[in-house]
């Protein structure tokens, strides 16, 4: 972790921790664990609860597990095993055990058998549909199912057959057997196994029944000795059958789970249906698309995990549903890339500067500090030549009152370099502004310029020895707070959350910049070079601007 990372705020599970270790609540080592379902990649809420839990687990002397929740077999892939676990890596945490609740099957099975002989279990063979309508509702309490009474010698014999197979998917269920009328609408006889002929990522055919996830989740965490089970606050409700379950079987050992507030982000939408709508309707380039709140999305961009984990830190952790704006996470990686990003020129929007009087020979190679604050950083070397790019935007033919820039006869710093003045203004056949004819005071390298001020600096890049690159720049997904609460989420997309400029030049030190590399690009922001990058052409995504440009 980086000195600029923000110190530990003491939140409500740290402290729990601390005084359930202080009182004799909870033996040493604390266990905790991340439980991804592999059924799509982690996003920057998921990085809350890494972070969390992880970070708890260091915090005390504990251990953290990355448990893989593999029972639902349809949507879960092995592909998003590895991106998860290369994911958790990235974001920089090393987990102690790699655990699949699919290889606690067999024990989970035995669990479900101890639940029937203690008749605390019943296979049921209602449908769907009338166990759903069964269930009562908020007001109202359910109906018994007319299988609810089955011997635990019947229910034994009719799960081990349904075990082997004997049954169509969907004829029977196991439930719970706990109270149809508990106000608690999750204690009312819940599902725990049903019936599903479909291959699993890891077990393969070996299974027809799948557990369901409240009867595995809490089960895999007494198995794994988790101490502190951290979850997210929609499973408060789940509790009680957590700890019915775990009270209710021969578990190892009581894990007992804690809830906190999902993270909510404000312009984007952080659940894994809603990122992969967005990537089956091509309104996105992929998961890893830079404008993605995912956590390859976010690392495309060029986000350093240390920036992640500062925002984590600094969110902190309530019980308490808050929806943060995305700029306290932009905040965060400009203060760590501030720190740590090399310096480099490059021009988004080139027009050509023809130096009318720099004679080759006064041509030099400038040696340019590449962190202002860094010396360790070093020095790279930026050439010159007659002939450079600058910012379209840096020169203006008719310039608004205090204009520090270029003007046609006014004076400006190249960052680095000599001071110009611009003598004419050529125009191209579409009238634009096509090249500015420019002489250079060579008397002006390294030192003021002989009596009279030069406000402006402006950046450049040397034409004879420039890089061609695109650059992509990124705005908000979209053009609303929350657009998850939107009737069409697709209609709230920002339709500007991608600007391309085809024609930018960039330094000649960067032709070998490797992809992933962060820098900043002097008076415009930081960019990350982007895999897309060839030979002839680099590819930048712009990560943040220097200062929050996003119109409120
Ligand atoms: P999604 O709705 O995006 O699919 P999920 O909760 O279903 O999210 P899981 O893979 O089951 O995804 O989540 C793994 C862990 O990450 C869980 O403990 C979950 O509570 C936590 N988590 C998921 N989203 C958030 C979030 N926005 N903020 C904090 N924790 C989260
Ligand atoms: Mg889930």
């Amino acid at each position: 972790m980086s000195d600029s990372e923000a110190a530990p705020a003491n939140h409500f599970i740290r402290q729990k921790v601390r005084e359930d270790l202080e009182q004799g609540r909870v033996e040493a080592p604390i266990r905790t664990r991340f439980p991804p379902e592999p059924n799509g990649y982690l996003h920057i809420g998921h990085a809350k609860s890494i972070c969390l839990n992880f970070g708890i687990a260091a915090e005390f002397g504990g251990e953290c597990n990355l448990r893989f929740d593999d029972t639902n077999p349809e949507k879960e892939d092995t592909e998003y095993v590895e991106a998860i676990a290369d994911d958790v890596r990235w974001l920089g945490f090393e987990w102690a055990n790699t655990c699949f609740a699919s290889d606690y099957f067999e024990q989970l099975y035995a669990f479900a058998l101890q639940l029937i002989d203690a008749g605390l279990a019943y296979v049921d063979d209602q449908d769907a549909d009338a166990i759903r309508s069964n269930r009562g509702s908020l007001t109202e309490p359910g109906q018994n199912s007319p299988y609810r009474e089955r011997s635990p010698s019947e229910n034994r014999s009719l799960f081990e057959a349904m075990r082997a197979g004997e049954f169509a998917d969907g004829e029977k269920v196991l439930r719970a057997k706990i109270d149809m009328a508990a106000p608690n609408i999750n204690l009312r006889d819940p599902l725990l196994y049903r019936i599903r002929r479909v291959a699993h990522h890891r077990t393969g055919d070996a299974w027809c029944l799948y557990p369901l996830y409240d009867f595995t989740h809490g089960l895999s965490d007494a198995i794994e000795g988790v101490t502190h089970s951290l979850c997210t606050l929609e499973f408060a409700d789940h509790r009680p059958l957590y700890d019915w379950l775990i009270a209710n079987v021969d578990a190892p050992a009581t894990p007992k789970q804690t809830e906190f507030a999902r993270l909510k982000l404000e312009h984007t939408v952080v659940s894994k249906r809603k990122l992969a709508a967005l990537v089956e309707h091509g309104v996105v380039n992929g998961w890893d698309d830079p404008r993605m709140p995912t956590l390859r999305g976010l690392r495309r961009r060029g986000y350093p995990a240390a920036a992640v984990r500062t925002f984590c830190e600094r969110i902190g952790v309530t019980r308490k549903d808050a929806w943060i704006d995305f700029e306290q996470f932009e905040v965060c990686a400009r203060d760590h890339l501030n720190q740590h990003a090399e310096r480099r020129l490059a021009v988004l929007d080139p027009i050509k500067v023809r130096l009318s009087n720099l004679p080759a020979e006064a041509a030099v190679t400038l040696s340019i500090a590449n962190h202002p604050q860094n010396p360790d950083c070093g020095e790279r070397p930026v050439s010159t030549s007659d002939t450079l790019w600058i910012e379209r935007d840096d020169f203006a033919e008719v310039p608004p009152s205090k204009w520090k820039r270029l003007k046609p006869g006014g004076e400006v710093r190249l960052r680095g370099a000599w001071v110009i003045r611009c003598d004419e203004v050529i125009h191209g056949d579409d009238g634009r502004v096509a090249e500015l004819v420019c002489s250079v005071d060579l008397d002006t390298l390294g030192k003021s310029p002989e009596g009279r001020k030069v406000k402006g600096v402006i950046h450049w890049v040397d034409a004879a020895t420039a890089c061609a690159a695109e650059v992509r720049a990124y705005d908000r997904l979209f053009a609303v707070p929350n657009p998850a609460a939107e009737a069409d989420m697709m209609a709230a997309l920002n339709p500007d959350s991608l600007t391309i400029y085809p024609d930018a030049q960039v330094e000649a030190s960067l032709a070998t910049a490797e992809a992933g590399t962060v820098l900043q690009f002097e008076r415009i922001g930081y960019f990350c070079v982007d895999p897309d990058s060839n030979d002839e052409r680099r590819v930048f995504n712009r990560t943040v601007g220097l200062r929050d440009t996003w119109a409120r």
